[in-house]
């Protein structure tokens, strides 16, 4: 049988607004101000930003846990008002908590969501997803045992279980240690290089610097920046070297090309984009300017100052 062709978009979104209702003494709240987004198939999308961003009531609306007030939003190829069934089957959702029931055991529990997703028995993949997931040896185990990373990759093998083409993790690794998330990464990057498209929310910049191709910034319920991370990176002149002259400035040299600023420390700041010019020829213009360096440091720009410029110091 011929699979049917895969479309180039896994997800999109448009003009996607949500308005909670006032309700006891909350005041209307406009969550989703037209959110516009393209994730293309084979992705590893970050969806960033600060708490009350709106990132949970997207990934609620396209779970079909929040009922939109506009707009639209697509899941491989599926409008979510037009095909609903489709689109659910296209997507599996990890959520933040770690919900699982205790007293079944992960092979249990995986069969529970296959029924739910009405994957016929003979199609069910239990332990295949189950190993992929580092979990073979816990498929008989109660759940109650299982520390949080098993747990966490349980709700991953579980969003998996009717192999959707896209996978969105909510948090994957909130509260998790760093070895952990290395793990959990693997994980990920694995599945992606499988086929799956994957959307995860992340409040850790290095999380998204490491994993994600492409990011999209929101804030206040809008996109506020979306491109891919490198381009991210290079949007602002990125690196500063920090110079200590060998002798006392009076006042920052102006050096054509480059910015330079002093501190008050007496230190030289000289930013510069590693994109378009080498940290050694930085250097060398600034020693041919007349300015002796007796140390040196080097400062990158990372994601988290893209985003603290995007959406203002406030709103961490
Ligand atoms: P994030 O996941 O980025 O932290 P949310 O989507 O949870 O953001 O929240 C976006 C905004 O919508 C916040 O101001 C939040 O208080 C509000 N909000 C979220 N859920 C509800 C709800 N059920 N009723 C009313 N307001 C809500």
């Amino acid at each position: 049988m011929d699979n049917p062709p895969q479309p180039p978009i896994a997800l999109s979104a448009r003009n996607l607004q949500k308005t909670y209702k006032a309700g006891g003494n909350q005041p209307a709240k406009h969550a989703l101000k037209g959110i516009d987004l393209d994730i293309p198939r084979g992705a590893i999308f970050g969806l960033l930003g600060p708490n009350g961003a709106g990132k949970s009531t997207f990934i609620n609306i396209l779970a079909g846990l929040v009922i939109k007030s506009g707009g639209s939003a697509n899941i491989w190829g599926f409008d979510i008002d037009a095909n609903p069934r489709q689109a659910r089957a296209s997507i599996g959702i990890v959520p933040q908590e770690l919900s699982i029931d205790p007293f079944f055991t992960p092979a249990e529990i995986m069969d529970l969501q296959a029924g739910l997703y009405g994957v016929p028995r003979r199609q069910r993949r239990t332990m295949e997803i189950l190993s992929a997931m580092g979990l073979a040896d816990k498929a008989q185990a109660y759940a109650r045992t299982l520390s949080g990373g098993m747990r966490r990759r349980l709700l991953v093998a579980k969003a998996m279980v009717h192999n959707p083409p896209v996978l969105v993790l909510d948090e994957p690794t909130a509260g998790v240690d760093i070895e952990l998330r290395r793990q959990l990464w693997d994980y990920v990057i694995d599945l992606n290089r499988q086929g799956v498209t994957i959307m995860l929310t992340t409040h850790y910049l290095e999380e998204a610097e490491e994993l994600c191709d492409t990011i999209a910034i929101i804030d206040n319920g809008a996109v506020v920046a979306c491109d891919k991370t490198q381009n991210l990176l290079q949007q602002i002149d990125n690196k500063t070297l920090v110079i200590r002259p060998s002798t006392q400035l009076a006042a920052a040299p102006v050096i054509a090309g480059l910015q330079c600023a002093l501190r008050d420390d007496g230190q030289l700041a000289v930013q510069y984009n590693p994109g378009q010019q080498a940290a050694g020829e930085v250097l060398a213009q600034v020693q041919n300017s007349g300015i002796e360096i007796a140390d040196l440091a080097s400062e990158g720009a990372d994601l988290e100052t893209v985003f603290m410029k995007l959406t203002g110091p406030s709103s961490l």
